[in-house]
């Protein structure tokens, strides 16, 4: 993981991100980032940071106090069904953490379940699990919070806009249109089961998505 590419991407940290503790390679650790046994672990994020990142409104990257625009990195598909397991994040702190390393922003992915601790729970929420590849940043003011079984989902609000990237470099408009119609069949299904009701919903969730994309 460290590679040459990770130092040179690590160069050009903004304010917040160079504030924050760095763990023994001298990369940054993010607020969300659990220290089991007093050492950060990347990949595990420490719920017990949830509430406060909400009530006090702190980026969840940095820890630092939000401003109006709330920043979401998300996979494809959160795109469509607005569920995410995290809140929310500068967007500077959002844009670093995307170019740095695709999976900061996004812990426990598919990529790096390796060698978790055992007591690790899915994130709340249905997630699809596949490696994001590509990665959204969805712009918006406010967002939602409900409380399900296995933990505190977010509903990302109305979009003020979109940034797309494919593995730390903008995506292009066509690398999106690809991934998003090879997660749609699983979605397609979920919502059918659902009822029609749900297949409204991610119709209308598509289109607003798509107003999203990328410029051709
Ligand atoms: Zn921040």
């Amino acid at each position: 993981m460290e590679t040459k590419d990770e130092q040179v991407r690590f160069d050009d940290m903004p304010e917040r991100i160079r504030a924050l503790p760095k763990d023994h390679r001298g990369y940054p650790v993010p607020y969300f980032v659990a220290w089991p046994n007093g050492k950060p672990d990347h990949r595990i994020m420490d719920r017990a940071k949830l509430w406060p990142a909400m009530e006090k409104k702190l980026c969840w990257i940095c820890g630092q106090k939000l401003g109006a625009y709330l920043a979401f990195p998300v996979g494809p598909m959160c795109v469509l069904n607005r569920n995410i397991s995290e809140p929310p994040s500068h967007l500077e702190c959002a844009r670093f953490a995307v170019k740095a390393c695709p999976f900061l922003a996004i812990p426990a992915k598919a990529r790096r379940d390796k060698n978790l601790p055992p007591d690790i729970e899915a994130p709340a929420g249905i997630g699809l699990k596949r490696n994001p590849g590509i990665t959204a940043i969805w712009i918006c003011k406010e967002y939602q919070s409900s409380l399900l079984p296995n933990g505190l989902l977010f509903q990302l609000g109305e979009p003020i806009g979109a940034e797309w990237y494919y593995e730390g470099r903008p995506a292009s408009r066509e690398e999106v249109e690809t991934w998003i119609e090879s997660g749609l069949p699983s979605l397609l299904a979920i919502a059918k089961t659902d009822g029609p009701v749900a297949l409204l919903a991610l119709r209308q969730m598509l289109h607003i998505a798509r107003g999203l994309l990328p410029a051709k």
